[in-house]
């Protein structure tokens, strides 16, 4: 199907498969004649856009025909049809999210969760792979998913970067925007624009969170903190709020997930005493106060109750997560519990409007898409550098660099 001869104008390939008009569920593909390359193989988000399973000749069907499968990072609408594609093609994936990403599949795989991280490929920040004439490199990025990347991707006088999820307000900030500085020249952006359409000027970031977590910390004994398991910046960051007389207490599992996110972590980003609860432990911790990192699951809102009963004054819970999660029947039940005594402190894993301005202003891309967003990317909805042309592509659009 590739051999056919384009010409100059059929140096690299770009097709986005999924993404251009929906937040969930992307994939995009960049191929020259010789390589087939896919980033991400994500699961739409319900309800909504294009709910139909990806359906790609030489990859979930028909006589393979892709070389690899790179993933920006664990999130389901990001890497959850992964299952569906051919098991000879190799997936790559930076290392420590591959980790996480295998004990996540495993803890839930007594709910039909498939487990197939444990054959990713583990890749490093910084280290290319070559694969024939694509040369693909992790960058470290920053997200609400730990170890997220980015990806240049390189060959035949050609340089796209693919953003995966990012942002310009978390922990990795300025590593990142060195990062973009010295890029180079970039002939392709390939952007997530999900919060783009939200007027509101994003003004906090993960330390204004911190500094919240701290005062709450302050103010009451106990303090509950309910966010994703997978949101191992903010819990850790959580966990060294904690003051030294008190206990950072969760499950085994979460612990785990701890262990593994601290392993090549720089010290002041590591998680702090973190202790998984026993009967031993929790006396203790009634006694001297605690911090815990919690979920919706059976376990958790058991204890959430019983200390919102016994100690209605001193206890409180503070709501860290996507506002939307609010309806789902499991946290809506838990928040019940808490009877209004809880704090909402949570920014976005994603880039606003006013940064992803700035990263543009930085990288200065010859073409630039964007997909990851329910927004009209037809209209111009933010100011992009004179030298940069925004690409309004469809799903499945087939553009030549
Ligand atoms: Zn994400």
């Amino acid at each position: 199907m590739w051999g056919v001869d384009m010409g100059d104008n059929s140096k690299v390939r770009v097709i986005i498969h999924r993404g251009t008009n929906q937040i969930g569920g992307v994939c995009t593909e960049v191929a020259t004649d010789n390589t087939r390359i896919f980033f991400d193989f994500g699961s739409p988000l319900e309800g909504e856009g294009n709910q139909d399973k990806l359906e790609i000749e030489g990859v979930t069907k028909g006589k393979v025909n892709c070389d690899g499968i790179f993933l920006t990072h664990y999130h389901g609408d990001h890497v959850g049809e992964i299952p569906f594609i051919d098991a000879s093609i190799p997936i790559y994936m930076e290392k420590t999210a591959r980790k996480i990403l295998e004990l996540q599949q495993k803890h839930m795989k007594s709910v039909g969760q498939p487990v197939w991280a444990n054959k990713v490929n583990e890749i490093t920040v910084g280290d290319p792979i070559q694969i024939q004439d694509l040369r693909i490199t992790p960058i470290a990025s920053d997200h609400s998913a730990a170890n997220s990347v980015m990806y240049l991707i390189e060959g035949n006088d050609r340089r796209i970067l693919l953003t995966g999820d990012y942002r310009l307000h978390g922990h990795y900030r300025d590593k990142l925007v060195e990062t973009l500085k010295n890029l180079g020249s970039i002939n392709l952006m390939i952007t997530e624009g999900t919060t783009i359409t939200r007027d509101a000027v994003n003004t906090y970031d993960e330390e204004w969170v911190e500094k919240q977590f701290k005062k709450a910390l302050e103010e009451y004994k106990y303090v509950f903190l309910l966010t994703s398991s997978s949101a191992l910046d903010r819990i850790a960051a959580f966990s060294r709020c904690v003051p030294n007389v008190k206990y950072m207490l969760t499950d085994r599992y979460q612990l785990d997930l701890m262990k593994v996110y601290d392993e090549e972590r720089e010290k002041a980003l590591k998680s702090h005493k973190v202790l998984y609860i026993s009967d031993y432990v929790m006396k203790k911790a009634e006694k001297f106060g605690f911090g815990m990192a919690i979920r919706a699951n059976y376990m958790f809102p058991l204890i959430v109750k019983d200390f919102f009963e016994r100690y209605p004054d001193d206890t409180v819970l503070l709501y860290s997560m996507w506002k939307g999660y609010r309806e789902l029947p499991s946290i809506k039940k838990l928040l019940n519990i808490c009877n209004g005594k809880e704090r909402t402190i949570h920014v976005s894993g994603h880039v606003t409007k006013e940064d992803l301005e700035q990263v543009l202003d930085i990288v200065k891309p010859k073409k630039l898409i964007i997909h990851h967003t329910s927004a009209n990317t037809q209209e111009s909805l933010f100011e992009i550098p004179k030298e940069t042309e925004l690409m309004k592509l469809k799903d499945r659009e087939l553009i030549y660099l």
